[in-house]
């Protein structure tokens, strides 16, 4: 049998992501880049938000889903470049995320201040009438605002 980098694919893409249980390392953007050949395996990821624990748990996923498929050399190397970026998400992704009742992250303006200055539209109802409850969410990724309008509270994955 030979194994293509679209079977790791499809392998890895069965990954969640430990936060965000309705998305995949894939699509979140952590794997990078996937090799594969005689017998050994190749994946770079990038830690999406510094300080988020759960590195080391994705990796040994990600050994486990590889292991599966009797490769005995699997390399994981990590990446800082280019830094991960919630632009990176696709517009699928971030429907996901809202639907999951998070607000996605908005995409990157000129400046953090215009980034800042964007109305956070509540998952739930689409109201702009929210406000920033705590800048930390249950994650460091995420921030917990309050929507007026249907008085829920939510939270926003950070821009980064
Ligand atoms: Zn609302």
């Amino acid at each position: 049998m030979v194994i293509t980098e679209n079977d790791l694919w499809e392998a890895l893409g069965t990954i969640t992501d430990p936060e965000i249980p309705v998305l995949s390392l894939v699509e979140m953007k952590v794997i990078r880049s996937v090799s594969v050949g005689d017998d050994r395996a190749h994946v770079v990821i990038s830690p999406t938000f510094v300080g988020c624990p759960a590195m080391d748990m994705m990796k040994s996923e990600i050994r486990n889903k590889l292991a599966l498929f009797g490769i005995n050399q699997i390399s994981i190397e990590t990446t800082f470049s280019p830094p991960w970026s919630t632009d990176m998400l696709s517009r699928e992704t971030r429907e996901k995320l809202r639907l999951f009742g998070i607000a996605p992250p908005p995409h990157r303006g000129q400046s953090l201040q215009e980034d800042l200055a964007q109305p956070v539209r509540c998952p739930f109802c689409s109201s702009e009438e929210t406000i920033l409850e705590s800048p930390f969410g249950a994650t460091l990724c995420r921030q917990l605002y309050f929507c007026e309008t249907c008085q829920q509270s939510f939270e926003r994955f950070k821009p980064l």
